[in-house]
Order: structure tokens, then sequence, then C-alpha cells
């Protein structure tokens, strides 16, 4: 398993680790496979959408904060409900397929590291998975 290190810089952030993930599928010599991203965080999540304009996280964290709202009288002592909340509805993980050593996304998708409650240092997993 690779642990890779993402330091953020706000409270909520979407981060770019596609070619974090690429670098780690290109070390790994898989022909056939595929590779399971995993944030260890009840605050923090990972998703696939598109990088090409950096106004669709913006958006997409905007969109969040309209959904959970980061104050709604919630009950959780710690005062950082909204960011459990925007992390399951996001989820801890995605798996994307790799072909000739190759991770496969479509053209216009990356993978992004969602802040919901930072900044702080977090990790995620990575573990390639050699197709039988
Ligand atoms: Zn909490």
């Amino acid at each position: 398993m690779h642990v890779l290190t993402v330091k953020t810089s706000s409270r909520f952030e979407m981060i770019d680790i596609t070619e974090r993930i690429r670098e780690i599928v290109a070390k790994e010599r898989i022909r056939d496979g595929l590779c399971l991203i995993f944030v260890p965080h009840t605050t923090a999540a990972v998703t696939i959408n598109e990088n090409a304009d950096p106004d669709v996280p913006k958006d997409m964290l905007d969109i969040l904060d309209r959904l959970v709202p980061l104050r709604g009288g919630y009950r959780h002592g710690e005062g950082n409900a909204a960011a459990h909340a925007k992390a399951s509805l996001v989820g801890p993980s995605e798996m994307a397929l790799i072909d000739d050593n190759r991770l496969v996304l479509g053209t216009w998708q990356g993978i992004f590291f969602c802040e919901f409650d930072g900044p702080r240092s977090r990790k995620v997993f990575v573990k390639t998975i050699a197709a039988p």
C-alpha cells in the first residue's frame, strides 16, 4: 500500500491528486488491474470529477456548503458536524481501472482529495491490484 500525505491550506478545499496517483500506478508495472484510493479520515473524502475548468471544484464546494451549511443546530460537540456529513456524502474511496500500466480516466476526469475541515495534514491510501 502507498501512503500519500496531502497538506491542505484552508477549511474547504479540493486538491487534484491525479498525477500523484498516476505516478504510483506507473511504478507498480501492472498491465491490467484496479487502483483503490482510500481516505482514512471522517471529515475528508475523495471524488473523481472535471479537472479542466478550475471553477468546477469551486462550484462543488459551494454546492456542498449549500446542502450542508456550517451551522445547522447540529449535536456533535466538536463543531464540525457539517464536515462529517459532507465526507459521507462524497465518500471515502474511489476505484479506477488500470490498463496497459496506466490509470484509465475520462478525458476531463481528475481525482480530487476533498478537505472539509482543514487546514490539516491528511493521508491518502492507494492500493493497486493486478487482475488475475
Ligand atoms: Zn467531529
